[in-house]
């Protein structure tokens, strides 16, 4: 099974405060904002960033456009000239990508996905969440988090002359388990956090000349969206609703000084078609993990004790000595690194794992959709072939179809490929087990449980 997996986590855990309190009572003037307990540098949330952003350019297909790109600078960089931007050096890019989503690393470098330019209805909702991810830039929300996170080394590496060291800021850091991935303390936010950023981006848009309410208007959007069960929303996984969002805003437009909105290039329509017009772009080459070339079975071999996933609208168990690579946003992929091979096309073969994906219903009937899959998944994989017709069974108590593939293992020999097809509503979310044909048995159990623990929906 081949499939390209990035370090950029996809629909992600809600690191929610649980104990946060939404942010309901009417303040009667302006809250002042102010970054938080830190044991970054300022100087140190921009060294990180640039390191991030590089990282990002190798691994997410970064769109050439210049007409696209002079767009979001011009929308951008009218909104990072707001004083509460705070002079990081902003810059603004997009990434090709189907999922609704933006992404701001510490110190300012903004990735904005053509998912999200086609979902948003005008340029002032753009700006909108160009705005809010400034705000968690500016607020220092990823550093923040990073600097709570209670890594007792954490202030002897930042203050040490090992900072110069190869491998850099984020180099050390993951040596500390921090990085772009599923789970990020530097991209997941607490509702306290979202709240915040809500409000200064209002105050950002205000200022550049957008109207605030479009900010609010387009969470309500998405999440009347995720709500649906469309997992292209990850927007609202990485910046949860802190509760209340549009009111909050509301009250936070009431605070400010009257004034017209007149922000908008007038370039949107433009944008939009151009953006539908791009020619698909893969990921570029060697977007895998650095150490994708593969183990010993026996070191991918699922372990007998599990762990939690969470992500918008899917929760699942899955074997302890595995990992969670996101891999384009819509898709995920579970995987022990044993079981990764990198390719020489950059593109990963993946041994032993669970690709997990979803896709919206061509045909409108569910089992003619799952049969159109097969036929996909078969001519994206040279060799596959099926080995058993679809059964029907039920999976968290929805339609499914369980459909038996066998392909060439990158280990030798064959490989099982088990799809596993849900119903969901307009379309379907798929699963494909993989494991070594010889080493079957000593998978099974592990894909029965993920399957039997897999919830879909909130
Ligand atoms: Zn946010």
């Amino acid at each position: 099974m081949r499939f390209t997996p990035t370090k950029r986590a996809a629909s992600a855990v809600l690191l929610a405060a649980a104990l946060a309190l939404p942010c309901a009572a009417a303040a009667p003037k302006q809250k002042t904002l102010k970054p938080g307990f830190n044991l970054f540098s300022k100087e140190q949330d921009v060294q990180m960033g640039a390191e991030y952003a590089a990282q990002v350019e190798r691994e997410l297909p970064v769109v050439p456009n210049a007409e696209l790109n002079k767009w979001i600078h011009t929308v951008g960089e009218k909104l990072a000239r707001a004083p509460e931007a705070d002079k990081y050096p902003y810059t603004f890019k997009i990434v090709y990508e189907q999922s609704i989503n933006a992404f701001a690393l510490p110190g300012g470098p903004t990735f904005t996905h053509t998912g999200l330019l086609l979902a948003a209805d005008n340029e002032s909702q753009v700006a909108g969440v160009l705005a809010h991810e400034i705000s968690h830039v500016a607020l220092r929300h990823g550093t923040n988090q990073a600097s709570k996170a209670q890594l007792l080394q954490l202030p002897a590496m930042l203050g040490g002359e090992l900072l110069g060291a190869r491998g850099g800021l984020t180099g050390m850091l993951a040596q500390l388990g921090i990085g772009l991935g599923a789970n990020s303390l530097i991209l997941k936010f607490s509702r306290n956090a979202e709240s915040d950023a809500d409000v200064l981006g209002s105050r950002i848009m205000h200022q550049a000349g957008y109207n605030p309410i479009e900010m609010a208007r387009f969470f309500e959007k998405l999440e009347a969206e995720s709500g649906k069960g469309n997992w292209l929303t990850n927007m609202m996984s990485d910046h949860p609703n802190p509760g209340n969002r549009q009111k909050r805003i509301q009250q936070e437009i009431q605070l400010m000084p009257a004034r017209q909105y007149n922000g908008e290039t007038g370039d949107f329509k433009r944008v939009q078609q151009i953006t539908k017009g791009l020619p698909k772009m893969e990921k570029p080459k060697g977007a895998a993990p650095g150490s994708a070339t593969g183990g010993k079975v026996e070191e991918a071999r699922p372990q007998n004790s599990f762990k939690d996933f969470k992500a918008q609208g899917l929760q699942m168990q899955y074997p302890s000595n595995w990992e969670v690579f996101g891999g384009g946003s819509a898709s995920v992929t579970i995987a022990p690194r044993a079981g990764l091979f990198q390719g020489q096309d950059g593109q990963t073969a993946i041994g032993y794992g669970v690709v997990i994906n979803q896709a919206k219903s061509q045909s409108g009937d569910f089992q003619r959709d799952t049969q159109a899959l097969i036929q996909q998944i078969s001519q994206e994989n040279q060799g596959m072939r099926v080995t058993g017709n679809p059964r029907e069974q039920r999976v968290d108590n929805k339609r499914a179809y369980l459909t038996m593939l066998s392909s060439k293992s990158p280990w030798g020999g064959n490989e099982v490929d088990w799809l596993v097809t849900v119903e969901m509503q307009g379309g379907m979310v798929y699963f494909v087990f993989i494991a070594p044909e010889q080493d079957l048995n000593n998978a099974r159990g592990a894909f029965e449980k993920m399957i039997q623990t897999v919830r879909l929906g909130q």
